[in-house]
């Protein structure tokens, strides 16, 4: 039976060499098998024949009718050359065209035929017309509903171009789902069949192209996409425990001194109680024996540094070296600043280690982190270097992962003898649905309060057209002491091209508020990292009022007094970028805002996302918003992920089969880890067939 399915393709009637060739080629289908699984991407109900009275002023629909065909002839010239033909039905005509095949056309077109033709409605001059229609002629025997829901296949051109049509694949598709041997294995226990009253993955496959009606159209859906969830899910939580069976994780007993201390009298402000709460899931995992991989979710500006700061000292308190890594060197800059202000009197040292630390530095460094005199080592990628290496590496903390490809992670803890703890921090909001699929191994935590007295930023859409009063504004909110951000999109990624419209962004604000009254900072990606330090330093310290930067802010930069951000050119950002970057300001305790400076005229979906700003500031529902119009692909970092090459399922859409089939799994997996029984036998087959793909969050 899976005979059948490993067929060659070549097997099945109308497929010829060259055919064959390119269904191979084009789309990948060497098997009977690659056929089934390549899927419709809609269906056409071709039980269904309009009048041409029915159709009038209709646009864009895809119709089918049945009636005569009268040729007219070949008209234009060159490109415009077409063969046009009227379509009567009895209730009203219309005409055909076709700009290609046209000699095939002209014969095929037999004037005393009935025919059945399919094809879109366009409405050219206010008449309507058909252009390339299908035809089939009609036999005396013909019931239209028997043709039902038709599948509609995704096409390359390179197969349009070779004349391989969506109904030559419906023809070879049909084939083999009436072959009598046709039987896919099941892949599902049947209890879980049970439970969800799920067809069989037989009946799912047939229906999903061959659907007698709609109800058995969507039951089809829903088994197969719940398929692909369960499957995936199961897969990141054996990744998960067979990191757990194969790793031991240290064993952080104690909480002792250094904490204490700090906690006792050190800490610059109460904790949230999410913050708390976050502690406290991270103690308990470290405690267990099993290597801790947590993610730490929070909005931008809910205070994920101190979590982890307090986080730290618990690796030290049980004496190990820890390390954070950050994905620029302004971030690993400005966390070497806080934390060092936080351990100004604590018996901690501290050490930050980037790309342009000196080399004699660099030495001195790596000697006192070998030798275990250093406890918090702050950095970059830097830190990934080979002759990177603790004495006694126990936690890992990982700021903004998004920025962090696999390879890089992995590479990271190989740096300790026994494998440290792991949290990843994010501020990336994920919608819950994308979390599971993505970071499935991981546990996660969310910070979901921010800490008290922070007001919400208020958040305006400016037209250029009326700087000069947003100006005023700015000049107000400097003279109450405020700071404020400006910044202007990268427009080529190049450091003098950088600079330039750095300048030129310069000029344009410092013709409204000029120096020396107004003092500025300057901060892009390509400054040396001496400059980058202290044009931050000078703005922290409030020594500079107004910051003119690229994005390279956009990410963890923390000056609390700073309360305006502006945004210029504002629409060609997108969502998350634009989340990250008004995170700048609202840290204080001051009303803050952020005015996105934009254009008088925006796409459709640069107006979106211009208005979901000034809707909202809660990050998640960006995301939402980030997902709906982006796709699930397009979201930072999961592009190269593969995770969401899902054929059937839109975690958009599919969110409740998601949350069931991970629970299933989990279920499943509670009850037979290792898929021993003879209920697993179809997950062991399953998973037997198709290795593990790269998963993207996998850290160890
Ligand atoms: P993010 O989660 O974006 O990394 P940070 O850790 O940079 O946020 O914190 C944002 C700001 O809030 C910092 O100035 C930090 O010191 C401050 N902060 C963090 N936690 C609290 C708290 N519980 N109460 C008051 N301020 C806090
Ligand atoms: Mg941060």
């Amino acid at each position: 039976m899976s005979q059948l399915l490993d067929t060659k393709i070549e097997f099945l009637k109308g497929v010829g060499p060259l055919k064959a060739e390119a269904l191979k080629s084009e789309l990948g289908i060497f098997t009977v098998g690659d056929l089934i699984s390549h899927y419709p991407f809609r269906h056409e109900d071709r039980s269904k024949i309009y009048t041409v009275s029915e159709i009038q002023g209709q646009e864009d629909i895809y119709v089918q009718l049945r009636g005569k065909i009268f040729p007219q002839g070949i008209l234009g010239i060159g490109p415009a050359r077409r063969f046009t033909a009227t379509f009567r039905d009895g209730t009203g005509e219309f005409e055909l065209v076709w700009f290609k095949s046209i000699s095939y056309i002209e014969k095929y077109l037999n004037p005393g035929s009935f025919f059945l033709i399919h094809g879109k409605i366009t409405n050219y001059k206010g008449k309507i017309n058909m252009a390339h229609p299908e035809l089939e002629v009609l036999t005396d025997d013909f019931n239209p509903s028997s043709l039902g829901l038709t599948p509609v296949y995704p096409l390359t051109e390179g197969l349009k171009r070779k004349k391989i049509e969506s109904k030559l694949l419906t023809q070879l598709t049909k084939q083999i789902v009436t072959l009598p041997q046709f039987q896919v294995p099941e892949c599902l226990p049947e209890s879980i069949i049970q439970k969800f009253k799920f067809v069989s993955r037989t009946q799912a496959l047939t229906d999903l192209h061959f659907p007698p009606n709609l109800t058995c159209l969507e039951d089809a859906k829903r088994r197969l996409k719940f398929d692909e969830l369960f499957y995936l899910q199961l897969r990141h939580l054996q990744l998960k425990g067979n990191r757990n069976r194969v790793i031991t994780g240290l064993v952080f007993e104690q909480v002792g001194d250094h904490f204490n201390n700090f906690y006792n009298n050190y800490l610059p402000f109460s904790l949230t109680n999410a913050q708390k709460r976050v502690l406290k899931e991270i103690r308990v995992d470290v405690k267990t024996g099993k290597q801790m991989n947590r993610l730490l979710q929070g909005d931008v500006g809910s205070g994920k540094t101190m979590v982890a700061m307090l986080a730290m000292l618990l690796s030290l308190d049980n004496g190990y070296q820890t390390c954070l890594m950050a994905p620029t060197e302004i971030l690993a800059i400005q966390h070497a600043i806080s934390i060092g202000e936080w351990m100004e009197h604590m018996k901690v040292t501290v050490a930050l280690l980037t790309g342009s630390t000196t080399k004699k530095n660099r030495k001195e460094i790596l000697e006192k982190l070998a030798n275990g005199e250093i406890d918090i080592l702050i950095g970059t990628h830097a830190l990934l270097e080979e002759d990177v290496a603790f004495k006694k590496l126990g936690f890992v903390v990982i700021d903004e992962q998004h920025r962090f490809g696999v390879a890089q992670r992995a590479r990271l803890w190989k740096k300790g003898q026994v494998a440290p703890h792991i949290l990843v921090m994010t501020a990336t909001p994920i919608p819950r649905t994308l979390a599971m699929t993505v970071y499935g191994d991981l546990d996660v935590s969310v910070i979901d309060e921010m800490p008290a007295g922070r007001k919400p930023i208020v958040t305006v859409q400016r037209h250029e057209s009326t700087r000069p009063l947003f100006m005023d504004f700015l000049r107000d909110e400097i003279a109450k002491g405020r700071q404020v951000y400006y910044v202007f999109p990268l427009i080529e990624d190049s450091e003098k091209l950088a600079l330039k419209s750095l300048m030129s962004g310069y000029d344009m604000v410092a013709d409204y508020l000029p120096t020396p009254k107004f003092k500025y900072s300057f901060l892009h990606g390509k400054m040396k990292p001496a400059d980058k330090e202290s044009e931050m330093k000078k703005f922290k310290l409030g020594q500079t009022d107004i910051m003119v930067a690229t994005t390279v802010i956009e990410v963890g930069v923390n000056v609390p007094n700073a309360s305006v951000m502006v945004v210029e050119n504002a629409e060609r950002f997108g969502l998350a970028q634009l989340h990250q970057l008004r995170g700048r300001v609202g840290r204080g305790a001051e009303q803050s805002f952020c005015i996105l400076v934009t254009g008088d005229k925006l796409s459709e979906s640069g107006r979106k996302r211009i208005k979901t700003m000034v809707r909202t500031n809660d990050g998640f529902e960006i995301a939402k918003v980030d997902l709906e119009l982006r796709g699930p692909g397009e979201l930072d970092g999961t592009k190269q992920s593969g995770v969401l090459d899902l054929k059937l399922a839109d975690i958009r859409f599919d969110e409740s089969i998601l949350i069931a089939a991970r629970n299933e799994a989990v279920l499943w997996l509670e009850k037979d880890e290792l898929l021993m029984q003879e209920e697993s036998s179809p997950i062991r087959y399953e998973l037997g067939k198709t290795p593990n793909r790269t998963i993207w969050s996998k850290i160890s």
